[in-house]
């Protein structure tokens, strides 16, 4: 218990919101868009220091604007939600310097907040193109899934706004500029994080409980691994034999083991695997038509944070739910299915 404790407290997260411009299709870009869909404009964060269950102390917001060099005409639909014009995009810092006084406002050991992953692809992409490492703070949380599962017990994806909603939170900005996002959401990231705390005292021993060290993961395991299987007639053959690929870690290739096995979630088949050095793995099939109208299987898997793979086992106890089980392999009766 204590050293649970202490690995707790005292915890800073860090909440990053970003606003990004697009390229506009008819103006042709200087750079792929494929390699950088969205160019930083702005850049906020706030910081959230938990002391202990009920101890939480918010720091005043950093904002900086970023001169984007890429895409400096306005997209329409992006300057629609955060009321910006082309103008506008003539000020700022160079994203150079903007990062490293958003690292210096980070400081050193905290966990990386954000809302949904896009920031962080996001902020990935633009990192690379500066030619900057796009190695990341080890730690990271996504707030979204986290408020899901402790405030409503869902995997649906809700908006800042209705998260804020829920608990109630007063509003006294618009959203959509890059330091009144992070605030709100650090402020749904302490209401969530008091409802962690008041579930963990009763429901701690429970199964399905998931402690909050399961939503931190290393935003730098993005490694996947990707296979084909040979092509057959029909899709429930390349399904199948798409699913008797031995699987191995993409990082330290030791053979994975099953956490929970292939079953059918319509066209999908979805399981979740174990590294014993580097945690969990999902992996998902589906089968892909050739030009001759036949089949193969195209799998992958990739890291799975507590609650990517709380998503699958749902999934999955959902389908259980419902008409007797999901499709499993060897089952005789699964021929009919789909
Ligand atoms: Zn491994």
């Amino acid at each position: 218990m204590m050293s649970e404790q202490k690995e707790l407290f005292p915890t800073t997260f860090v909440v990053l919101d970003m606003e990004w411009n697009q390229p506009i299709p008819y103006i042709p870009s200087p750079v792929d868009p494929k390699t950088l869909p969205g160019e930083i404009i702005e850049i906020g964060a706030v910081k959230l220091r938990m002391n202990s269950e009920k101890d939480f102390e918010l720091s005043r917001p950093l904002r900086l604007t970023v001169r984007p060099i890429y895409y400096r005409v306005m997209n329409r639909q992006v300057s629609r939600v955060i009321n910006k014009s082309t103008n506008d995009l003539k000020c700022g810092l160079p994203f150079q310097e903007a990062y490293r006084l958003f690292m210096d406002f980070c400081g050193e050991d905290y966990v990386l907040c954000a809302w949904g992953d896009s920031d962080i692809s996001i902020l990935r992409s633009n990192l690379k193109i500066h030619g900057l490492s796009a190695e990341m703070n080890e730690r990271f949380m996504d707030i979204q899934p986290f408020f899901g599962k402790v405030g409503e017990n869902t995997t649906m994806q809700r908006s800042v706004n209705y998260a804020v909603d829920f608990y109630k939170i007063p509003q006294t900005d618009d959203f959509h500029s890059a330091d009144k996002d992070a605030w709100y959401e650090a402020l749904v990231l302490k209401e969530s994080l008091i409802d962690y705390f008041s579930m963990k005292n009763t429901e701690e021993k429970t199964e399905g409980f998931i402690p909050l060290s399961s939503y931190i993961s290393n935003p730098n395991l993005t490694m996947q691994f990707r296979w084909k299987s040979d092509v057959f007639p029909t899709e429930k053959e390349a399904d199948e034999k798409a699913e008797q690929e031995v699987l191995r870690c993409p990082i330290c290739n030791e053979k994975l083991v099953a956490d929970l096995p292939w079953f059918s979630s319509g066209h999908t088949h979805l399981s979740l695997w174990k590294c014993s050095q580097h945690g969990l793995l999902a992996g998902k099939i589906r089968a892909k038509r050739t030009p001759d109208q036949k089949y193969y299987g195209a799998g992958q898997i990739r890291f799975a944070n507590a609650s990517a793979a709380w998503y699958v086992k749902e999934k999955w106890q959902s389908l259980s739910e419902v008409g007797g089980g999901p499709e499993r392999k060897n089952d005789p009766e699964a021929e009919e299915c789909d």
